[in-house]
């Protein structure tokens, strides 16, 4: 695999291209989806570019190469944006290792809060079937007209 398949990369224009690729190269997922998405335009979101990053064994080694200088789009699961802050971070003794951890542990905790939320929403869901269908049970018992009428309609 070549630099040039790396999204980041492909914009050779603005970006100095390495002489030699690194070897981490070799394992960016990216080279296997469309570059764009490492460069959504003002307004759009990463959060594809950035999930894509997640899986990534180059992570590391990708965001050690843009922290440390201004290039554009999504590295190491990091807008432009997020790794200024992790440029100053990093400065400041903090390792890529523990933001990227930090990062993930942020993102998995987002994650589970939504499937709980989603959880607890079916729960109410089958709860609110499950008392409508008690009702409709209850009214034919007592109500001995109701079965007829339910037949009839
Ligand atoms: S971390 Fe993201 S941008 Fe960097 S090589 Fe992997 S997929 Fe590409």
């Amino acid at each position: 695999m070549s630099v040039y398949t790396i999204p980041a990369w492909l914009r050779a224009d603005r970006i100095a291209i390495p002489p030699q690729p690194p070897e981490w190269v070799d394992l960016a997922l990216c080279a296997e989806v469309s570059g764009d998405l490492f460069f959504p335009e003002d307004g759009q979101n990463s959060a594809t570019a950035r999930a894509v990053c997640r899986s990534c064994e180059a992570r590391l080694p990708c965001l050690r190469e843009a922290t440390d200088r201004p290039v554009e789009g999504v590295w190491g699961g990091f807008s432009e944006r997020a790794r200024k802050d992790i440029h100053s971070r990093h400065v400041a003794g903090e390792s890529l290792e523990d933001i990227i951890a930090e990062d993930d542990a942020r993102y998995y905790e987002r994650l589970e809060g939504a499937a709980e939320r989603a959880a607890a929403a079916n729960r109410r869901e089958r709860d609110r079937q499950h008392l409508k269908y008690a009702a409709a049970c209850d009214a034919a018992t007592t109500d001995p007209t109701a079965q007829s009428r339910e037949k009839a309609a």
